[in-house]
This record gives structure tokens, sequence and C-alpha cells, in this order.
């Protein structure tokens, strides 16, 4: 978020034809709950748009980036690598350390879509459960991401947008940000 070191997302092992809308989601989870940029693998690319045009409309700044090398990324990562796995150590455990370690250094979060290879638990300096139980990236990123940012991703402005919902106990409001009239 503005003023902070920037939280990227890696996703990684998209499967095409089965995960596309997982990946989606990760992306616009991603976007929505304060993390700054998304990384995709090659085969994830068709997704990049669906999160660009979702950016485009509703603000940002948000950026979505396809390597061919998300190894490479993870290795070279300067800064701090989580990764979110059932396997890992619970969240209320670490994120006090996490979150100090983002106070000074950007953070890589790593979620997978089936098997993550066991480099990527070797390398992480956290690797986070949200539970030890089975369940889905997103819920996982969700709920990391949440914690980290201890809600106030919540309260985020928008930039550059075509589009602002204005909330309501009933019924759809949307408005163009630029028009004075609202
Ligand atoms: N057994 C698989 C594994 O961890 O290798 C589960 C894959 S799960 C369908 C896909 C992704 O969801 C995982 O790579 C992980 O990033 C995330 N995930 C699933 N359960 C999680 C949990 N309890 N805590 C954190 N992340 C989780």
């Amino acid at each position: 978020m503005e003023g902070e070191p920037e939280v990227v997302v890696l996703r990684l092992g998209h499967r095409p034809g089965r995960d596309e809308r997982m990946t989606t989601h990760v992306g616009l989870t991603a976007r929505a709950l304060g993390a700054d940029r998304l990384l995709l693998e090659d085969a994830a690319s068709g997704r990049k748009e669906t999160v660009t045009d979702i950016t485009d409309r509703f603000g940002g700044p948000f950026d979505v980036e396809v390597t061919d090398e998300p190894l490479g990324v993870l290795r070279s990562w300067e800064g701090t690598v989580v990764h979110l796995t059932m396997y890992g150590l619970p969240v209320q455990d670490v994120e006090d350390d996490i979150r100090a370690a983002h106070r000074e250094d950007p953070l890589l979060v790593v979620v997978g879509a089936e098997k993550v290879p066991f480099e990527v638990y070797d390398r992480a300096d956290f690797n986070v459960g949200v539970t030890n139980q089975p369940h889905s990236e997103i819920a996982g990123l969700a709920v990391f991401l949440d914690r980290l940012f201890e809600g106030r991703e919540l309260d985020r402005e928008w930039t550059d947008a075509d589009k602002r919902v204005i909330p309501q106990e009933e019924g759809k409001r949307v408005v163009d940000p630029n028009d004075d009239a609202e």
C-alpha cells in the first residue's frame, strides 16, 4: 500500500483450463486487499487482461506482470518471502514477525495451485498456514493480507477509477469519481 514496502503476490503452478477462475480470483483478491502487484507465470498470462481490466475500471494502483521464470523471481527476491501453505506455521504465531520484516523490506507472497516445488518451502522466510487444514489459495491469501495490514486495507483509497461504488443499505449505486455531481 502507499508509503509502505511493496507486497507482491506470486501465483505458482497455474493449470490451463482448470485454474483460470482461481488464478483470476487470486489476482482480484490481491488487488482488493492491499497487495501492490501480481506476478503470473506464462501459462496464466491469459488472466492478466481480466485483472487489468478491473483495475482500469475500479482503480489502482495495481500492476500485473507475466514472468517466464517464476522460480527465478523467488530465488532473486530482495526482501522477505512468505509461502502460504497448510503445512506452515500458524499465521497468528508469525504475523508479528512478518509485519516487522515488512516494515523494512518488500514482501513476496507465494500461493500455489496444486503441488508446490520443495524449493519454495526451503527458500521461504516464512511458511505460513491459515489453519493447518486444506482449503484454497484465495481464502488463504485474503486472511493473510488482512492479518498483515491489520484491516487497514479495508479503508484503502483508489486512484484512476472509472467507477466508484457508493455503499448502500439497499440496492446499487455506482458513480463516475470524476463527476462533480456525485
Ligand atoms: N496439498 C496441497 C499443497 O499444499 O501442496 C494443497 C494445494 S491448495 C489446493 C492450493 C494452494 O492453496 C496452496 O499451494 C496454498 O498456497 C494454499 N492453501 C491451501 N490451504 C492453505 C492453508 N491452510 N493455509 C495457507 N495456504 C493454503
